[in-house]
């Protein structure tokens, strides 16, 4: 799991379900395995550059290359999201004074299988110690 979490900052909404439905959709043969294992180039970068290990097999190929990338939206953020790559990063957002929502995705850096896994809100008001 990634070294930071969304401690303090409310619920912590969960896709499990979601990509369940997608995995039983795959092995029952309704969906192509190429149709779920397509990261998009700007993932596929994040994945290598500014991801953080999951220590979980992939769900589609089972490899032990399974990492989260985390973004941000929100007012004042880029449309497209901002990369949180670290925890420093995820403190600057708690302390920026705005609201963001963060968003958590699963990508496999050898079959490129990506799914939502959970998403949190921060407020922008949290003091942080340090
Ligand atoms: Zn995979």
């Amino acid at each position: 799991m990634p070294r930071w979490g969304p401690t303090g900052d409310g619920a912590v909404v969960s896709y499990r379900l979601a990509k369940q439905r997608v995995i039983d959709a795959v092995e029952s043969g309704q969906r192509m395995p190429h149709e779920v294992c397509d990261a998009q180039p700007e993932l596929r970068r994040v994945a290598h550059h500014h991801s953080a290990k999951i220590n979980e097999p992939c769900p589609m190929c089972e490899g032990e290359d399974l990492v989260a990338v985390t973004f941000a939206f929100g007012q004042g953020l880029p449309k497209a999201g901002r990369c949180v790559a670290d925890e420093r990063e995820l403190q600057g957002l708690r302390r920026r004074g705005k609201r963001a929502t963060v968003y958590m995705v699963e990508v496999c850096r050898q079959c490129w299988w990506n799914h939502m896994r959970e998403s949190f809100e921060v407020s922008g008001t949290e003091a942080v110690a340090g």
